[in-house]
């Protein structure tokens, strides 16, 4: 089932657009938990870390490189940053469509909550 994330893929619901490519689309969070908050998605419709499989390797790579490079470009690299993937319930995940979020731009505290 498709969600709010293959609309801004699809362009019918606008959003803040830092990264993209053939594989994956990177845009800012409408609800900011850090100075820099993005969320890095594939294009393909993978629903969750629980849902992924072996066909889905290039593509999972893809990603985080791709995270890395955009925390890069966005000021990051040096002073640091941090990645997440929400994986159902308990991590409460909301939007079931794989997404990695990169934080960044304060101090993050350890152990998340
Ligand atoms: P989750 O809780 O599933 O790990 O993260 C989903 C994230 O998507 C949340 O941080 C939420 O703020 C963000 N989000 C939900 N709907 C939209 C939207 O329409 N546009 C943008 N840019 N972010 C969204």
């Amino acid at each position: 089932m498709s969600t709010i994330f293959t609309q801004i893929i699809n362009r019918e619901i606008p959003a803040d657009i830092v990264y993209e490519d053939e594989m994956c689309l990177a845009f800012r969070d409408i609800n900011p938990q850090a100075p820099v908050h993005v969320l890095l998605i594939p294009k393909k419709q993978i629903v969750s870390m629980a849902t992924v499989e072996m066909e889905d390797q290039v593509i999972l790579g893809h990603l985080m490189v791709k995270a890395s490079e955009i925390a890069s470009s966005l000021g990051l690299g040096e002073s640091g940053y941090r990645l997440v993937v929400n994986t159902n319930a308990d991590a409460g995940q909301s939007v079931f469509h794989l997404h990695i979020h990169i934080l960044g731009g304060r101090k993050l505290t350890w152990p998340p909550g």
